[in-house]
Parts: C-alpha cells; sequence; structure tokens
C-alpha cells in the first residue's frame, strides 16, 4: 500500500485514482476545479482543498493535469509539489507534456533527491476507466521498477522508452498516429456513405483486417452515432500536436501528413469545436463532402 497525493482528477485521473484506490493504495486527490472534486469520497479518494495538501505525508505524487504550464505551475509554483513533498517521496506526471517541462521538472525534484518519472499514457477513458492504459516511461529503470506495481493498478503495458523526456517523446510520435488514424476513419466513412455501403457492416470487417485499429474499436460507436461527448477533447490532441511540430522541427524532420492532419485540428479549435471529442474530424470531411453520391 503506498500514499499517494494524486493532483488532476478529470476525464482521466479520475479514473485512474480510483483503480489505485482498488488496488489497496491510499489517494488523497486534489483538482482545481470544484466539479472534479466532487464526489471523490464514493470512489474510496480523500479530497484535499490544496497541492500541498494532497503531497503532505505521500509516498509517491502522480499528476494528471492538462498542459505543460500547468504541470510547471503545479509542481514548481508557490505552494506547489516541489515546495511540500516529503524527503524520499517520488513523482511521476502523467499528463501529456512537452518533453523540455518534463525535463525541467524531473531536474528541479531530482536535485532535492527525489525520483522522477515522466510516464504518459494512451487508451482514452475506456482504458483508464478499464486500469488497461498504454504508459510509457522515461527516467530512471530503477525508479520505475520501484514504483511499477503503482502504475500497474491503472495500466496494462508499462514501457520503459529512455531518460526523462522520453515519454513524452513516444507519446508525442503516439499522438500522431492517432491523428492519422481517425482523419483515416473519417475518410473510409464518407467514402462508404457516397458509395451507399452500410457503414457499420463494412467497419466490422475492415476492424479485423490490416487496415483495423483501436481507434476503430473504440471510436466507431460515438462516431456512427454522432456523438461526440469527449473523451479526448479536441484542444489536447491541437496541443500535442503542436508538440509533435515543435519537437520535429528542432531536428529538421519533415512531417507532411502529419502537418495536414494538424490543420483539420486547428479548424475544429478555430470554429469552436475545441471541446468535442477528437473524433469529431469526421464532421469536417462530411462537410468537405456534402453533395458526393454514388
Ligand atoms: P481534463 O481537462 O478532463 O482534466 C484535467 C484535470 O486537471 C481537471 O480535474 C482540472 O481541474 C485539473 N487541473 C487543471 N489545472 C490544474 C491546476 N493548475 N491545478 C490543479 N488541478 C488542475 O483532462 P484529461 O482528459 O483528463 O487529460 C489530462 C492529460 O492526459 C492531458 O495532458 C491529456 O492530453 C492527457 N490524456 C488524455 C486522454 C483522454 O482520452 N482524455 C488520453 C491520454 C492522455
Amino acid at each position: 500500500m503506498t500514499v499517494i497525493g494524486f493532483i488532476g482528477l478529470g476525464v482521466m485521473g479520475r479514473p485512474m485514482a480510483a483503480n489505485l484506490v482498488n488496488a489497496g493504495h491510499d489517494v488523497r486527490g486534489y483538482a482545481r476545479s470544484e466539479s472534479a472534486r466532487a464526489g471523490l469520497a464514493d470512489l474510496g479518494i480523500t479530497a484535499v482543498d490544496s497541492v500541498a495538501a494532497a503531497v503532505a505525508g505521500a509516498e509517491l505524487v502522480l499528476t494528471m493535469l492538462p498542459d505543460s504550464p500547468d504541470v510547471e505551475a503545479v509542481v514548481l509554483g508557490d505552494d506547489g509539489v516541489l515546495a511540500s513533498i516529503e524527503p524520499g517521496a517520488g513523482y511521476i506526471d502523467m499528463s501529456t507534456i512537452t518533453p523540455e517541462s518534463a525535463r525541467l521538472v524531473a531536474d528541479r525534484l531530482r536535485e532535492k533527491g527525489h525520483a522522477v518519472l515522466d510516464a504518459p499514457v494512451s487508451g482514452g477513458e475506456a482504458g483508464a476507466q478499464e486500469g488497461t492504459l498504454s504508459i510509457m516511461v522515461g527516467g530512471n529503470a530503477a525508479d520505475l521498477d520501484r514504483w511499477r506495481n503503482v502504475l500497474s493498478a491503472m495500466g496494462g503495458t508499462i514501457v520503459h522508452v529512455g531518460d526523462s523526456g522520453s515519454g513524452q517523446v513516444v507519446k508525442a510520435a503516439n499522438q500522431l498516429m492517432v491523428a492519422g488514424h481517425l482523419q483515416m476513419l473519417a475518410e473510409a466513412i464518407v467514402f462508404l456513405e457516397a458509395q451507399k455501403t452500410d457503414v457499420g457492416t463494412a467497419l466490422s470487417v475492415i476492424a479485423k483486417g490490416l487496415g483495423g485499429s483501436t481507434v476503430i474499436d473504440r471510436k466507431v460507436n460515438g462516431v456512427l452515432a454522432e456523438n461526440f461527448r469527449p473523451g479526448f477533447r479536441i484542444e489536447l490532441h491541437h496541443k500535442d500536436l503542436g508538440i509533435v511540430r515543435d519537437a520535429a522541427r528542432k531536428t529538421g524532420t519533415a512531417l507532411p501528413v502529419t502537418a495536414l492532419i494538424s490543420q483539420f485540428v486547428q479548424s475544429l479549435v478555430t470554429r469552436g469545436d475545441g471541446g468535442l471529442d477528437h473524433s469529431a474530424l469526421v464532421t469536417l470531411a462530411r462537410e468537405a463532402n456534402v453533395g458526393a453520391r454514388a
């Protein structure tokens, strides 16, 4: 049993923290928004009202926050993790942030002798609820060995991928692939519709062949029902594609198809759809094909 301070209890953090409780850990949870703090007791999570209160007495601090500025503020800000963390306690950030931010917070905490991992996840809300997330871990392998049993309450696949920041690099690659799968699913759907083919039936067989993907398995029902409740908000995917763009630019890596799909994602954010699930990419494909017919 590990005493865990968990900060960030949104779509992902809340079920992840609940799975930690179910695995026998003692979890104190904090999130900035009051709505995220509501109902925690029903899940066995002790609700606290500040970062410092979540961190006090914790052997391990976990964060699951939206973006790099959030993680930097929560860790390095006044009354943040760095100021309050117990001697010898560990810190694992599971948010998707830039590799630079991951290295920055790792360096600052390591100066004080803390073990730090960046451990972003893939698998979406369903994976968080099921405790089957893929977790890509950067930092010292020995630190992962120490905390692996905690991570295994949340993830089915936990892989050490390199030094600090490497987990975020791998997550960025994951995000460009997810965007690609979603866009191609959208294009397959408008193609099939125009051919007057039953889309659900078609995708049920495609899903089992080489064209299959976790994106189809997880997203197709919502897409076909035009239910774009997030899930994974488009604005978060927009953030992730910015991380990909900036990292690629630093090494001079050309990613032309990623750049194109990033523009579709930008377009959804610009027209005010950033709060929808990223599977809403299909709406752009539909609009581009009004009038298409067999
Ligand atoms: P979310 O917006 O639903 O939840 C974020 C939580 O952080 C909320 O509880 C919010 O109150 C809290 N928060 C924000 N700023 C804070 C601050 N300064 N101090 C304390 N709490 C703060 O986001 P999410 O969908 O759970 O995503 C979290 C992270 O996980 C993001 O980096 C996202 O890119 C990544 N991610 C999301 C999914 C998904 O399917 N939703 C999948 C994989 C990875």
